[in-house]
């Protein structure tokens, strides 16, 4: 699928990297709807090609080897259940990258979730991002990079993707889908400004979970209370609505234009229940912090009730201290 608002940062990259100008350490945020997997994925497999031009040219041998998924000198690591990323992996990750690459071509390593590595295991993989083997290339994809320990960002080139404006977005959904949009559809893909994936997925039917959620939070905060029952298997998804419902609201407080809203469908609910509750932003900010801490404590500690403790969230937001 071809991703127009990301071909700037590609040619940059690719330039650098052909003028000898790519580093080895490299910070890539996670944008689900963005298509930053698609663009670190494609820029994994252009690092490992023994002869790329433009992109990995997905002949050569290191180019089958990925394609096979058995590729010896590339190592994806993640976050799995939403578990912390231990030390252990991250030794291990660190001594297979001291080795000579068996293709004699790169070593990648892709890190994804890299927000969850615990402070000891970010401490190992510093180590090696101070002093890099030769030919190796390390990619962090973390959700909040602002998560990433001080020491870590700053050993890395952050790359910041551009987000397209709503006509091109419009604009590559045409193209898509092969027929132009009608109002109502113009109206709800404005919602996904900064995610255009999920604005695709939904005008194919497919709706993507995390709109649906922000929805029904942004109902139960502002009208109802009727707050939805997270389970095991989805409070993850819960819990990355709650934070941008809360970062939504932050942009409404700080009067960010409409057209800039992530939610915008659900922007007068918003205006009306912040001016009721004379809700302020450090409020916001704290229920946000909450969110955080949350999300760490869980990816740290096994066997808590998480799907209780957002509830239990989600019930503060309606209660001023
Ligand atoms: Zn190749």
């Amino acid at each position: 699928m071809s991703l127009p608002w990301l071909r700037e940062s590609w040619r940059q990259v690719v330039s650098d990297y052909q003028q000898q100008r790519f580093g080895h350490a490299h910070c890539i945020p996670a944008r689900e709807g963005l298509g930053a997997e698609a663009y670190t994925q494609a820029l994994a497999h252009y690092l490992l090609c023994l002869q790329p031009t433009q992109r990995a040219c997905g002949r050569c041998k290191s180019c089958l080897l990925v394609q096979s998924e058995t590729h010896p000198d590339y190592y994806v690591l993640r976050s799995e259940d939403n578990r912390a990323i231990g030390v252990d992996k991250i030794r291990e990750l660190t001594q297979a990258l001291q080795q000579t690459a068996s293709q004699h071509g790169a070593k990648v390593a892709w890190i994804k979730n890299a927000e969850r590595m615990t402070t000891e295991a970010a401490n190992a993989l510093l180590k090696t991002l101070e002093e890099p083997t030769a030919n190796t290339y390390i990619i962090l994809s973390p959700e909040r990079t602002s998560a990433l320990l001080p020491t870590i960002r700053s050993r890395m080139r952050l790359h910041t993707l551009n987000e397209p404006s709503w006509p091109e977005i419009e604009a590559w959904l045409v193209q898509q889908l092969g027929r132009s949009l009608t109002p109502e559809e113009q109206l709800r893909s404005q919602q996904f400004l900064g995610a255009p994936l999920h604005a695709l997925a939904a005008l194919k039917g497919e709706v993507s979970d995390n709109i649906d959620y922000v929805g029904r939070l942004a109902q139960a905060c502002c009208v109802d209370s009727k707050w939805p029952l997270p389970t095991k298997s989805d409070w993850a998804g819960w819990l990355d609505a709650s934070e941008a419902w809360l970062h939504e609201l932050i942009r409404i407080k700080q009067r960010v234009a409409q057209q800039r809203l992530r939610f915008p469908g659900s922007y007068q609910l918003a205006v009306d229940w912040l001016q009721r509750e004379q809700i302020t932003v450090a409020e916001i900010n704290a229920w946000l912090a909450l969110c955080y801490n949350l999300r760490k404590t869980t990816s740290e500690q096994a066997g808590l009730n998480v799907p209780l403790l957002l509830q239990q969230q989600w019930l503060q937001w309606k209660h001023k201290p």
